[in-house]
C-alpha cells in the first residue's frame, strides 16, 4: 500500500515508518512529509537506501501542488502526525502551531478525500485541558483555556478533530482520531523540554533535575512501541468511530518520575531536584480511560514503565556519548 506519514522524521512518525515497513515485510511504499522543524533526518538515516521510502521536505501548512497531488494518486492511508508536540517547541511559534493543526489537517483531509484514502490524526490528551475529571474518558468535553500559552496546541488539535468529523459527515472521508497521552522512548529529541527527555538527559549529564511547580501534578506514560501499535490498530479498524484515547493509564506524579529516573541512573550530589515555576495552565492531573481502545480495538499497553525507561536511558546514553565524541574530534 502507498502510505503517507506527515511528521515522519519526528519521534513518533519515524517509529511509525519503521513499524509499517516491518509489518508489510518492506512492501508498503511510504511517503514521509516533514518540514524538519522538530524532526530530523537522523531518525530515518537507517532507511536512506530503502527504495520504498520517499522523503519530501515540506510544511503541511502549504497547499499541496497539483503535481504533488497527482504523484500521490493511489494512496491508501495517511498518518497525519506533523506538529511540534513538546510545550516549549509548540509555544515557540504559536501561530505556526495553530496553523499546522488547522490548515495542515485541512490540506491532508482534502488529499484523503481526493484519493479516497483513510486519514488518521494524532490528536492529544491536551484536548481535555486541565481536566475536571480523572481519568479522562473520550466523552468528556474538556476544560481548555482558549487564550493561554498552551491554547495554540490544545485548541489547534480540537479544531483539527472538528475538521475530521466534519469531513466525515459532509464528504464521507474515512477518519480515525487518536488522542495520544504522554509518550516516550528512544529517538525523543534529547533537549525537547519534556519531562522524560529532560529528566533522563539531566540525570545522565549529572546536572540538576528541574521539577516545575510542586511536582505533585500527574501524568501517565506510554512507551513508544505500545503507542505505535495502538495507532496502527486504530487506523486499520474498519469503520470511522469517534476519538480514541491511546495511552498507558498508570499515573505518576512528576516527583515520583524524577525519583524513579534518579534512582535508575544512580543519583549523585550533582543531580539534586530543583524547583522551577509551574508553566501556565499546566494540567494538574492526566490519565487516560482506555476502555474504548480495549473493547473496540482489543489494544492495551504492554511495556512496563521500568522497562521503557531503561530502553530510553540506553538510547539517550548512546546519543549523548556520540555527541561528546563529535565535540572531541
Ligand atoms: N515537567 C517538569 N520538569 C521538566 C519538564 C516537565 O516538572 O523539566 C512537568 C511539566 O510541568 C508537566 C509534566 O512534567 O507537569 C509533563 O510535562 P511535559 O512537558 O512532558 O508534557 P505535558 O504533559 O505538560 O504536555
Amino acid at each position: 500500500m502507498k502510505i503517507v506519514v506527515t511528521g515522519g522524521a519526528g519521534f513518533l512518525g519515524s517509529h511509525m515508518v519503521d513499524y509499517l515497513l516491518k509489518k508489510s515485510d518492506n512492501k508498503d511504499e511510504i511517503y514521509v512529509i516533514d518540514n524538519l522543524q522538530t524532526g530530523s533526518l537522523v531518525n530515518l538515516k537507517h532507511l536512506s537506501e530503502n527504495p520504498n521510502v520517499h522523503f519530501i521536505q515540506a510544511d503541511v501548512i502549504n497547499a499541496l501542488s497539483d503535481e504533488r497531488i497527482t504523484s500521490l494518486e493511489g494512496i491508501g492511508q495517511i498518518y497525519h502526525m506533523a506538529c511540534a508536540a513538546s510545550p516549549p517547541h509548540y509555544q515557540k511559534d504559536p501561530i505556526h502551531t495553530t496553523m499546522t493543526c488547522v490548515q495542515g489537517t485541512y490540506n491532508f483531509l482534502t488529499l484523503a478525500t481526493k484519493w479516497n484514502a483513510r486519514l488518521l490524526i494524532t490528536s492529544t490528551s491536551e484536548v481535555y485541558g486541565d481536566p475536571a475529571i480523572n481519568p479522562q474518558v473520550e466523552t468528556y468535553w474538556g476544560n481548555v483555556n482558549c487564550t493561554g500559552t498552551r491554547s495554540c496546541y490544545d485548541e489547534g488539535k480540537r479544531a483539527a478533530e472538528t475538521l475530521c468529523f466534519d469531513f466525515n459527515r459532509t464528504k464521507n472521508t474515512q477518519v480515525r482520531v487518536a488522542r495520544i497521552f504522554n509518550t516516550y522512548g528512544p529517538r525523543m529529541n534529547l533537549t525537547d523540554g519534556r519531562i522524560i527527555s529532560n529528566f533522563v538527559y539531566q540525570a545522565l549529564k549529572g546536572i540538576n533535575i528541574t521539577v516545575y511547580g510542586t511536582g505533585k501534578q500527574t501524568r501517565s506514560f506510554c512507551y513508544v512501541s505500545d503507542q505505535i501499535e495502538g495507532l496502527h490498530t486504530l487506523m486499520n479498524q474498519d469503520v470511522t468511530i469517534g476519538p480514541v484515547n491511546i495511552g498507558n493509564p498508570e499515573e505518576y506524579t512528576v516527583l515520583e518520575m524524577a525519583e524513579k529516573i534518579r534512582e535508575m541512573i544512580g543519583a549523585t550530589e550533582s543531580n539534586q531536584l530543583v524547583f522551577h515555576e509551574l508553566p501556565q495552565d499546566d494540567p494538574k492531573v492526566r490519565r487516560p480511560d482506555i476502555t474504548k481502545a480495549k473493547t473496540l480495538l482489543g489494544w492495551s499497553p504492554k511495556v512496563a514503565l521500568h522497562e521503557g525507561i531503561s530502553l530510553t536511558i540506553a538510547d539517550f546514553s548512546r546519543r549523548i556519548k556520540e555527541e561528546a565524541d563529535l565535540l572531541n574530534l
